[in-house]
C-alpha cells in the first residue's frame, strides 16, 4: 500500500485539539481510498519554547524535511508574549516557513452554501457560490527588499524596496498557471503595472509563461481595482496570482468574504509538490482546552495536503464534500445560529462527524 510520511506540528493553544480531528478525518479518509498516513510528530512554538528553549527545534526543522507535507495547528499564547522578538512562538512559525524554501502561499477564499449569511456580503453580490484561489509570493518582494532608516538635518526618512526577478515570478506564475489549470482555467494576475517597474516586470513574465498555458484564459487587474472587484463581484475570480505585499492584503480581504476564520484553510507550497499546511487563524487561547474550537480550517487544510503534495485529489473532494455536509447537521459556536437548523456541538464530535461523512 501507498505509504505517505506527513509531520505533524500540533502547536499551541487550539492547535493541538485541530489537528487531532483532523488525523482523525485524515486516518479515515486514506482508509477509504486506499494508502496510508505515517506522522511524525515535532514541536513548535510555545510548546517547543517549554521542552526546549527555542520556539524551533533543530529536530523539527529536520523531521519536516524528512516528510511528504507538514500539518501544522497554530502557534502563540500569552504565556510566551514577554519572550524576546527572536525567541517568541512565531518567531518559529517564519523561521519554518523559511527553512523549508516555501515561496508559494495559497489561500482558498470559499463560501459554503450553508454559511451564506456569515459573509459580510449580500447574497446577490455572492451569486451562487464562491470559489477563489489567491497565491501569493511568499519569499520575494518588498518584505525582503533593501530597507533602512536615515536622519538628515533633523528630517527621518525611511525606505522599503520592492525588487522581483524573472525566475521569482516565473516560479509563481507556474503554480498559479497549473492551479487554474485544474480549477476552472482562469487565472488573473495582479500588479500596479501603470506605476511600478518591479510590476511591469511581473506583467510581462506572466505573460510569457501564459504562452505554455493556452487552456488557462490570462487576465490582468491594478491592485486598487482588484481590491474593490473583490468586493462588487467575487464571482469573476478563480485564481489569482499576485506579489507578496498586494497577496497579504488582498488574500485577508478574499478570505473574510468568506465570513468565518474557522473555515479558512491555507497551504504554503516549495518546489516539487513539499508543503506545509495550516489554518490562517492563531491558537485562540481565549477558547483553548474547552472543546469549543472549530477544527475545520484544519481538516480542509489536511484536503489541501492530500490535493497538493500528496497528488491524492479524489480523496481530498471527498473531505471537502464531508465538511459541507457536516455544516448541514451540527456547528462549532463560531458558526452556529439558533436559526441554522444544526445541532450545536464541540470541537471533537465536530471531527468525529466529519470523519463519519467522508
Ligand atoms: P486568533 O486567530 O487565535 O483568534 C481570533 C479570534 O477568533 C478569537 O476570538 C478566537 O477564539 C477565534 N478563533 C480563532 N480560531 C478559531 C477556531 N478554529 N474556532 C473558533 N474560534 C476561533 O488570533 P489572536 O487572538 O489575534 O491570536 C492568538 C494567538 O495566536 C497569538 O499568540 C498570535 O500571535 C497567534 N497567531 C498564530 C497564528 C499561526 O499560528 N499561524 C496566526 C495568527 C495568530
Amino acid at each position: 500500500m501507498k505509504t505517505y510520511r506527513i509531520t505533524v506540528l500540533k502547536g499551541d493553544g487550539i492547535g493541538p485539539e485541530i489537528v487531532d480531528e483532523t488525523i482523525k478525518v485524515l486516518d479515515k479518509t486514506a482508509e477509504k481510498h486506499g494508502f496510508a498516513l505515517e506522522y511524525t510528530y515535532a514541536l513548535l512554538g510555545g510548546a517547543a519554547i517549554e521542552a526546549t528553549g527555542v520556539p524551533l527545534p533543530e529536530e523539527t526543522v529536520a523531521a519536516c524535511k524528512a516528510a511528504d507535507s507538514v500539518l501544522l495547528g497554530a502557534v502563540g499564547g500569552p504565556k510566551w508574549d514577554n519572550q524576546p522578538g527572536s525567541n517568541r512562538p512565531e518567531a518559529g512559525l517564519l523561521g519554518i516557513r523559511k527553512a523549508l524554501g516555501l515561496y508559494a502561499n495559497l489561500r482558498p477564499a470559499v463560501i459554503f452554501p450553508p454559511l451564506r449569511n456569515a459573509s459580510p456580503l449580500k447574497p446577490e453580490v455572492i451569486g451562487e457560490s464562491l470559489d477563489i484561489m489567491v497565491v501569493r509570493e511568499l519569499t520575494g518582494g518588498i518584505y525582503f527588499g533593501d530597507r533602512g532608516t536615515q536622519e538628515k538635518d533633523g528630517v527621518k526618512s525611511a525606505y522599503d524596496t520592492e525588487r522581483y526577478s524573472e525566475p521569482e515570478v516565473e516560479r509563481i506564475a507556474r503554480i498559479a498557471f497549473d492551479m487554474a489549470k485544474k480549477r476552472n482555467h482562469k487565472l488573473c494576475s495582479v500588479d500596479k503595472a501603470n506605476v511600478l517597474d518591479s510590476s511591469r516586470l511581473w506583467r510581462a513574465t506572466v505573460n510569457r509563461i501564459a504562452k505554455e498555458y493556452p487552456e488557462v484564459v490570462v487576465s490582468h487587474l491594478y491592485v486598487d481595482n482588484c481590491a474593490m472587484q473583490l468586493v462588487r463581484d467575487p464571482a469573476q475570480f478563480d485564481v489569482i496570482v499576485t506579489s507578496n505585499m498586494f497577496g497579504d492584503i488582498l488574500s485577508d480581504e478574499a478570505s473574510m468574504i468568506s465570513g468565518s476564520i474557522g473555515m479558512l484553510a491555507s497551504a504554503s507550497l516549495g518546489g516539487s509538490g513539499f508543503g506545509l499546511y495550516e489554518p490562517i487563524h492563531g491558537s485562540a487561547p481565549d477558547i483553548a482546552g474547552q472543546d469549543a474550537a472549530n477544527p475545520l480550517a484544519t481538516i480542509l487544510s489536511g484536503a489541501m495536503l492530500l490535493r497538493y503534495s500528496l497528488d491524492e485529489p479524489q480523496a481530498a473532494e471527498s473531505i471537502e464534500a464531508a465538511a459541507a455536509k457536516a455544516l448541514t447537521k451540527a456547528r462549532t459556536k463560531d458558526i452556529y445560529t439558533p436559526d441554522c437548523g444544526a445541532e450545536l456541538v464541540g470541537c471533537a464530535r465536530m471531527g468525529d462527524i466529519v470523519a463519519e461523512l467522508v
